[in-house]
């Protein structure tokens, strides 16, 4: 399963990359993760010849900004949206006019699929609960190929992203912030807190991701953090747009 990283800067574009989205590319779908600016991208790696999931983590524009180029996109298998409930309604009114093509007039079908927190089968295993945020956000877990893969942004350090770490053979997840800065008040990551969930699950492989366009304005400044860590943490990815891993 191959996991590339299409947008990686959280909150804005800058010259270090686009905002978030992940594609995996299982042997039955296409899968993306958030639909940030760096969606866009997509098509430069996969056919279209898949159904695609797109998983939406919750409605911050740096994970939904991305959505009015879905009308770039052929999906001829179609495109399942899945999000926590009310998803629908939510990008209803901004996949619209006057701001962009509507979902139902793109050229291939769109459908919705609204989760609880907890264990599904649509028609993979998928098992969804809320990371801390100021808005209501789903950590997901995605079993795929025989290979669990784990996206959790955005987040502080809580059980649930642990709880679904579990295991992981890739945890996917945010450094919003710098070795050993904090903001309790709008929680984020930083390395130390996204090392310990991945550590404390028991994740075989954590990739970071959703750098925050303000706290790290140059890639040195994210590869920094593998300097740091790498003896700490093996298996360490620092997430680049364009950036391709197989798990
Ligand atoms: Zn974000
Ligand atoms: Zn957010």
């Amino acid at each position: 399963m191959k996991v590339t990283f299409l947008g990686t800067n959280g909150w804005y574009d800058t010259e270090t990359g686009n905002t978030c989205s992940v594609l995996v590319q299982s042997r039955e779908y296409d899968i993306i993760l958030d639909a940030g600016n760096g969606i866009a991208k997509a098509d430069r790696y996969i056919k279209q010849d898949k159904p695609v999931y797109l998983f939406i983590s919750h409605f911050h524009l740096d994970h939904i900004a991305g959505l009015h180029t879905l009308v770039k996109f052929k999906f001829p298998e179609g495109l399942t949206i899945c999000g926590q409930i009310g998803t629908q309604s939510i990008l209803d009114r901004f996949v619209t006019e006057p701001f962009t093509v509507p979902f139902e007039h793109l050229s291939y079908s769109v459908a919705f699929r609204e989760l609880d927190e907890g264990a599904h089968f649509i028609p993979f295993p998928v098992t969804c609960l809320p990371l801390v945020h100021p808005a209501p956000c789903f950590g997901y877990r995605l079993t795929l190929d025989d290979r669990v893969l784990v996206y959790c942004t955005d987040t502080g350090f809580c059980k649930n992203a642990v709880t679904l770490a579990s295991d992981a053979d890739l945890l996917i997840t945010e450094c919003g912030l710098k070795s050993s800065e904090e903001s309790p008040e709008w929680p984020h990551l930083n390395p130390e807190k996204a090392i310990h969930i991945a550590k404390e699950g028991t994740a075989k492989r954590l990739a970071l991701i959703h750098f925050g366009a303000e706290v790290y304005r140059t890639l040195d400044e994210r590869y920094e953090i593998f300097r740091l860590f790498k003896k700490d943490c093996p298996g360490l990815v620092i997430a680049t747009d364009g950036l391709s891993i197989e798990i």
